[in-house]
C-alpha cells in the first residue's frame, strides 16, 4: 500500500457512509518505522502522525517539526504518569486517557501551561483484562469526572479485541460517545478502518498499511 492508496480508500469509505470528503482525519501511525519511510510520507504531504511511545516520539519529531510545517502529533499508546509532562509538551492530542490519576495529572499540567492537548478517553470495549481503557460500565462517570476537572474531552477511542469482528465494538463506542455528548471517535486501524468510518469514526489510526511492517 501507499499513502495515496490509503487516502483514496478513506475518501471512498467516507462517500459510501454519506460523510463529507475529508471529514475523517487520517492519523499515520509511525511508531517503530524507519526514518526514511516517515520522511517519504512527510514529503507526500501527510501531516498528522500517531506515536505510541513518548521517548521515541521526543527523539525523532522535533527535527521533522522544524523541517515540515504543520505537523500534528497524536499519542495513541498507553501513558505512564511520569511521562505525562513530556507528553503534554510534545503532543497535540492524547488518545489514551484511561484512569482518574492520569486525568488529575493532565488537569494540573494543563492548568500550569494554560493549554492541554485534545483528549480522547480510551474505552476497553472488549473488557479484556490485559488491555488498557475504561470499562464501558464506568465510562459515563469517568467522563463526568474529567469534565469536573475542566479537561477538554474531544471523544472516545477503542482497540477492539483482535480475534473479533470490530464492527460491534465500533458501534458500541459510537453509542457511548453520543450519549455523553462527545463528537470524536478514534477507531479503526490498517485492517478495519473502512468499517470504522462506516460506524462513524472521525479519526482512523493506520500504520502498517501506509508504512509497511514495523521493525
Ligand atoms: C500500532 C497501532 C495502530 C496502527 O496499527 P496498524 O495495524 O499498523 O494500522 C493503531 N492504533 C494503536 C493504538 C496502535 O498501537
Amino acid at each position: 500500500m501507499s499513502l495515496h492508496e490509503i487516502e483514496a480508500r478513506l475518501r471512498a469509505a467516507e462517500a459510501r457512509a454519506g460523510r463529507a470528503a475529508g471529514s475523517v482525519t487520517l492519523i499515520a501511525v509511525s511508531k517503530l518505522q524507519p526514518p526514511a519511510r516517515i520522511e517519504a510520507v512527510l514529503r507526500q504531504g501527510q501531516r498528522v502522525f500517531g506515536e505510541n511511545y513518548v521517548q521515541e516520539a521526543a527523539a525523532k519529531w522535533p527535527a521533522w517539526r522544524a523541517a515540515f510545517a504543520g505537523v500534528k502529533l497524536h499519542l495513541i499508546g498507553p501513558l505512564q504518569g511520569n511521562k505525562a509532562k513530556a507528553a503534554v509538551e510534545l503532543f497535540d492530542a492524547i488518545h489514551s486517557l484511561d484512569r482518574p490519576s492520569l486525568a488529575e495529572r493532565l488537569a494540573r499540567l494543563g492548568q500550569a501551561r494554560g493549554a492541554c492537548p485534545e483528549l480522547f478517553v480510551q474505552v476497553n470495549t472488549g473488557r479484556e483484562p490485559q488491555k488498557a481503557g475504561v470499562l464501558p460500565a464506568d465510562l459515563d462517570r469517568f467522563v463526568a469526572d474529567c469534565r469536573g476537572l475542566g479537561l477538554p474531552l474531544s471523544g472516545l477511542m477503542c482497540i477492539p479485541p483482535e480475534a473479533e469482528d470490530a464492527t460491534p465494538h465500533f458501534s458500541a463506542l459510537a453509542a457511548m460517545a453520543a450519549r455523553n455528548g462527545l463528537g470524536g471517535l478514534s477507531m479503526g486501524m490498517s485492517s478495519d478502518f473502512e468499517a470504522a468510518v462506516a460506524a462513524g469514526a472521525t479519526h482512523v489510526r493506520v500504520g502498517s498499511a501506509i508504512f509497511g511492517p514495523r521493525a
